[in-house]
């Protein structure tokens, strides 16, 4: 089977929650937090993937990608459209004066694991002045994680394995790129963790596979489908 990192971190959460997702199709709906943080991925996207760097062509970017769903009225969204643009602006300002050369923006990868495929898209990948590779997530809520967080980010490992089986790419540093809150948190990359993350794919993979989807219940109070799944602890 291909697994992604989305359904690889949903499945080890709770196999149950994996099944009304991705066996039952069942969709949740948008909310506009996380429309807004779409909507900033996708601009990001457009814009380091194009050739003017203007601050213009983000700001055309952001008209063009801008995505309304999600949000209770007009008013909460205009507020957000203009959050939007005062974060891409400052954005704007700190990529100027980068000195990192962009490697992909939405870099796609795939390795064969086994008889599956392990699947993913880097946010971002630099290289930086002295040659190593930096993988960016941006990350578009308020918070800001420690360097040990970001250390332990299981997203950023999960891609920094998929950079090295899959590109060719062996990243020297991790960052997450907080754009909502204008701070950037970067450590270096330790791989010696991979076999470990390796054979748990495996596991989630060979899970999936077999069927295997018991409940866990230790993120049903954040769980969208805590009224309603029968082994909840958080209804
Ligand atoms: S409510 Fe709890 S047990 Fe049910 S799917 Fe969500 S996380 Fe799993």
């Amino acid at each position: 089977m291909d697994i992604s990192y989305t359904r690889y971190r949903i499945y080890r959460e709770c196999p149950e929650k994996y099944k009304y997702l991705f066996e039952d199709g069942r969709r949740i709906p948008l909310d506009g937090r996380a429309s807004f943080g779409l909507s900033l991925h996708r601009v990001l996207e457009t814009w380091l993937r194009g050739a003017d760097c203007s601050l213009e062509s983000l700001q055309d970017a952001l008209r063009s990608r801008w995505l309304s769903v999600g949000y209770p009225d007009e008013a909460s969204e205009s507020r957000a459209y203009a959050k939007a643009e005062r974060v891409l602006a400052r954005f704007h300002g700190e990529e100027s004066s980068r000195r990192t050369r962009l490697i992909g923006a939405e870099k796609e990868f795939a390795w064969p694991l086994g008889r599956h495929e392990v699947r993913g898209m880097i946010d971002r990948i630099d290289q930086l002045p002295d040659g190593a590779y930096e993988l960016v997530d941006y990350k578009t809520g308020p918070s800001v994680p420690t360097p040990a967080q970001v250390a332990d980010d299981l997203q950023l490992r999960f891609y920094a394995l998929g950079a090295k089986r899959g590109l060719g790419i062996d990243a020297a540093v991790l960052t997450v790129d907080c754009v909502a809150a204008g701070k950037r948190v970067s450590v270096p990359y330790d791989p010696s963790g991979e076999e470990a993350l390796t054979a748990d794919i495996v596991a989630a993979a060979d899970g999936i596979e077999a069927g295997e989807f018991s409940a866990r219940t230790r993120y049903c109070p954040r769980c969208d489908f805590r009224a309603e799944c029968p082994h909840s602890t958080a209804k």
